[in-house]
């Protein structure tokens, strides 16, 4: 196991200086998925075969001296949601689970510029929806560090397939913490960039107003090297920027100077695991210690973000839904006696199609934009979105970044909260607000429980601000040394 749970930036400069060879490294990747994966669960598909072909062209065109991207021969996992060219994309839903993508999304073209190898398709919650990967239509998926656990979620199958060594990248959508949280679960690095940042293009949609692609890395460089690769305009999707995009690696490791950390104090409430509280604050004295100026701030709508989020998501995902009706898209049910009607071959078709937690929200969002009561939910979670997106205008006059835990608990037992939604919905307290204002997140590990779980801390910064903020994470990264951790994850899971 040479090169298993090792950084992305250690990969790629052992490939260009020709250490190993993506034939090697996919190889290795392989087998180790081979022998762990059984017990992980992260992956709906492994691209064996393909993952070969691919490493074994980027071997030949270096040989050739031709120019290769800064990912070349790095092994890559990527989220069920988000189309590969001729794969399956089923959004572990049975709905799509023999949809076969057409064409490739914005990020997969990126990342196959770059080089990379993509070694297979990752487990999520149904469509994107939950916390924990058990809305998945087909298996649960495991967390690394303690198969009893979850992984988080929605992508928490890209987490987990970081955390076990399975890959170093993974990419994850995030619509209201779907790649941080299930990061902090996992003892890794997540990152939702600003919205319009990274091309929608090919992520099959959830929350339009919401929905981002990131990436999930081993340290805060892999991250940092994926979004240099994924990030920038894209015509094909109307809410791409058209911001400059810098190398969000190069500056890396230089540390910035008179940094100011805000904090919440609302954050600090009941519902906050002490051991959760315990890591944040040590991330907040690591910061001190660093010379950054900590100052108390006020987000004082942040309480609702919540509540307008479980209204606008499933409001806009009802709306997006209604394509899989087995006519358009997705499952088609079978007639039964002889042929039914067309209204009962659609409610056939979705009604077995789509998991529970699906139609909670289709029926949610359906209600809440129905006539009569559209002003008094939807209309009036966009007023109030709005207010907690000023709440964060204002908080970035005076600091650079906004600190809180990623969620509020470590992560706890698979079948825990499974027949509790609203418990589930409220581990997200502290991520929807970025998605609600469109800014960019991180999260990062910061410490670990007694029983040795992970705990992620995050941090938000203004609009288009992630070279900023991935330089004030990879300092906090270095001062709390999670070095050695994952490796510890890694060696664990192999000897078990
Ligand atoms: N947990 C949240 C939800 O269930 C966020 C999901 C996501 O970001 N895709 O909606």
């Amino acid at each position: 196991m040479d090169w298993i749970g090792r950084s992305v930036s250690e990969m790629a400069s052992a490939l260009q200086q020709g250490e190993v060879t993506a034939q090697a490294l996919a190889e290795e990747h392989l087998s180790h998925i081979e022998a762990c994966e059984p017990k992980v669960r992260s992956f709906l598909e492994v691209f064996r075969e393909q993952a070969l072909t691919a490493a074994e062209a980027v071997d030949r065109k270096r040989a050739a001296g031709e120019k290769l991207g800064p990912l070349a021969g790095v092994p890559v996992a990527i989220k069920d949601n988000i189309c590969v060219k001729g794969e399956i994309a089923s959004c572990s839903s049975k709905m799509l689970e023999n949809f076969r993508s057409p064409y490739n999304s914005h990020v997969t073209e990126r990342l196959l510029d770059a080089g990379a190898v993509l070694v297979g398709r990752t487990n999520m919650d149904e469509f994107a929806m939950g916390s924990s990967c058990e809305s998945s239509a087909f298996f649960p998926t495991s967390n690394p560090w303690d198969l009893d656990r979850t992984p988080g979620g929605s992508s928490g199958g890209s987490a987990a397939a970081v955390a076990a060594g399975f890959a170093p990248i993974a990419i994850g959508s995030d619509t209201g913490g779907s790649i941080r949280q299930p990061a902090s679960f996992c003892g890794v690095v997540g990152l939702k960039p600003t919205y319009g940042r990274v091309s929608r293009f090919g992520l099959i949609a959830f929350a339009s107003s919401l929905d981002q692609i990131g990436p999930i890395a081993t340290d805060v460089c892999g991250a940092a090297l994926t979004l240099d690769a994924i990030a920038g305009h894209d015509g094909r999707d109307s809410t791409s920027a058209k911001e400059p995009v810098p190398s969000f690696s190069d500056a890396l490791d230089q540390p910035l100077a008179g940094l100011r950390v805000g904090v919440v104090a609302e954050h600090d409430n009941d519902g906050l695991d002490d051991e959760v509280r315990q890591a944040v604050a040590k991330s907040v004295d690591a910061y001190r210690k660093l010379g950054a100026e900590i100052v108390n701030i006020d987000l004082p709508n942040a309480q609702y973000g919540v509540a307008v989020y479980y209204v606008l998501a499933p409001s806009e995902a009802s709306s997006n839904l209604a394509r899989y009706d087995g006519v358009h898209y997705g499952y088609r049910a079978e007639a039964e006696n002889g042929p039914h009607s067309m209204i009962e071959m659609y409610e056939h078709s979705r009604g077995q199609g789509f998991g529970d937690e699906v139609k909670r929200r289709i029926m949610l969002g359906t209600y809440a934009l129905s006539s009569g009561v559209y002003a008094a939910y939807y209309k009036k979670a966009l007023e109030v979105r709005r207010l907690i997106r000023d709440d964060f205008t204002k908080a970035f006059e005076s600091v650079d970044f906004v600190l809180s835990p990623t969620s509020p608990t470590p992560p706890f037992k698979i079948g825990e909260m499974i027949d509790n939604p609203l418990a589930l919905y409220l581990n997200d307290l502290f991520t929807i607000g970025a998605n609600l204002a469109g800014l960019p997140a991180i999260s990062l590990p910061c410490g670990k429980t007694s029983s040795g779980l992970p705990i992620g801390v995050q941090l938000i910064a203004p609009a288009f601000e992630e070279a900023r903020l991935l330089r004030a994470s990879r300092m906090l990264e270095q001062e709390i040394g999670w070095d050695g951790e994952l490796a510890g994850c890694v060696s664990q899971l192999a000897g078990d």
